[in-house]
This record gives C-alpha cells, sequence and structure tokens, in this order.
C-alpha cells in the first residue's frame, strides 16, 4: 500500500514552497486535500507528481502547481464566495472548500460533474455546489462572487464573469490561444477591471457562448 501522507507532503513542499507558494493557508489545504482520491485507480501511482493527469473524456485534472498558482491568486481568507468554472475532477473545488465559505462549481461535461459530485460528497467538502451548464455565462443566482476561478483556456474574457464579480474581487482566468495561453488575474475596483499577467500555461479549451465554439473544438 502506497503512502500516499506522505507523497502528498513532498508535493507540497517540493512543488509548490520549493516555488513561489507561499500562503499558508494554501499550502495547509494542499496537504490536507488526498489528490489521489481524484484520479482513477489505475492513474494513482503518478497522483502527486508534477504534472496533469487525464481524468477520461479528454479532460485533465492540472499539475498540483498550477492549481496552487491560481488558487494563491485569489487571495481568499475564509469567508469568500467563489464560483469555479470547470470542475473536472473536483480537485480544485475541494481546494476552494478549505479555503473559502462557498464553492459553486460548473461543469460542461454531465459524466464529470456527476462524478466529481459524488466524490466531493464521500470525502466530506460539504460546502460545494455542482451544476452541469456553460460556465462562461457564469451562475447569476448566486453572484456576486469575491473569487472566480477559471480552470479551462479562453479566448477572452467571458463578460459576464465580470459582471458576476463583486467590487474588489478577482478572477483568475487563462486567455490566449488554442494551446498557449497567459494567466490573467482580473480585479474589480468599483467599475473598473484591472488586468495583471501571473504568466504562461496551458489549458483544455474553455468551450461555450463566451469562449471557444464547440464545433472548431469537438
Ligand atoms: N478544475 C478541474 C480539476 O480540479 O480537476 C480541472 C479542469 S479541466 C483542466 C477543464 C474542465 O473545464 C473540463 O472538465 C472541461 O469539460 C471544463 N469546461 C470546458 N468548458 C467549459 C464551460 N464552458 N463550462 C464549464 N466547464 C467547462
Amino acid at each position: 500500500m502506497k503512502d500516499y501522507v506522505s507523497e502528498c507532503q513532498q508535493m507540497v513542499k517540493t512543488q509548490l514552497e520549493a516555488r513561489d507558494i507561499i500562503d499558508p493557508r494554501v499550502l495547509e489545504a494542499f496537504s490536507r486535500v488526498p489528490r489521489h482520491e481524484f484520479v482513477s485507480i489505475n492513474l494513482r501511482e503518478g497522483a502527486y507528481v508534477d504534472y496533469p493527469l487525464s481524468i477520461g473524456e479528454g479532460q485533465t485534472i492540472s499539475q498540483p502547481y498550477m492549481v496552487a498558482l491560481m488558487t494563491q491568486a485569489l487571495q481568499l481568507k475564509g469567508t469568500e464566495r467563489v464560483l469555479e468554472v470547470g470542475t473536472g475532477s473536483g480537485y480544485q473545488a475541494a481546494i476552494l472548500a478549505c479555503l473559502a465559505g462557498e464553492v459553486y462549481s460548473i461543469e460542461r461535461l454531465p459524466g464529470l460533474a456527476e462524478e466529481s459530485e459524488t466524490r466531493l460528497v464521500r470525502l466530506g467538502f460539504g460546502n460545494v455546489r455542482i451544476k452541469v451548464g456553460d460556465g462562461t455565462k457564469g451562475w447569476e443566482e448566486f453572484s456576486p462572487y469575491d473569487g472566480i476561478i477559471v480552470t479551462a483556456g479562453s479566448n477572452q474574457v467571458p463578460e459576464p464573469l465580470l459582471q458576476q464579480l463583486n467590487d474588489g474581487g478577482r478572477l483568475v482566468i487563462p486567455v490566449g490561444g488554442e494551446f498557449l495561453q497567459d494567466l490573467k488575474r482580473v480585479t474589480r475596483k468599483g467599475d473598473k477591471f484591472v488586468q495583471e499577467s501571473l504568466g504562461g500555461c496551458r489549458f483544455v479549451p474553455l468551450i461555450g457562448e463566451y469562449g471557444w465554439r464547440e464545433e472548431v473544438k469537438n
């Protein structure tokens, strides 16, 4: 039986702390969430390695460092309402659940949404709500959000997400081309949106009304 607890601690130390992940709450969340529970049994061996893994349906669970970098950029303190676009395996949602008050997550593929919902309930992450849909339109019912995180690469910053951001809130999103994107943080200051670049990244496409068109990508 593999010692996942020590693999997880090693991951936090060598892949996160050794780079630029310095928020102690973020580091603590990564040491608490069992990443191996979010991948299929045949991929568990590599659950804590420094690269993305397949989660089926042509989708991936991002590299731990990328999940941490995006999470840290939200600067969560514990009481926030956060929206995630791209539930995938539910790993990022679980990390957010440790760091914020309420987490809403949207996934366009029903099979993945259903699996991650079951998984998050089984693992005891009770403050996450998942729905199937086009996350580029946001989830208006529970807006405004103090943080929005998009875990798929877009060709634009979806306007509905900007509109659903609280004043002072942060949106973290990869924006660019089909294969390479720039990780952006957009902070709302009243009617103004201040953009910063957090570096290059590579994500599967965000497919929807305010992202890539489905017919081009599938
Ligand atoms: N956050 C996930 C995790 O922790 O496992 C990884 C997300 S994976 C890199 C990107 C996900 O975005 C895929 O599951 C994909 O189906 C989903 N996706 C793509 N376009 C979407 C959209 N418009 N709305 C919601 N989900 C979308």
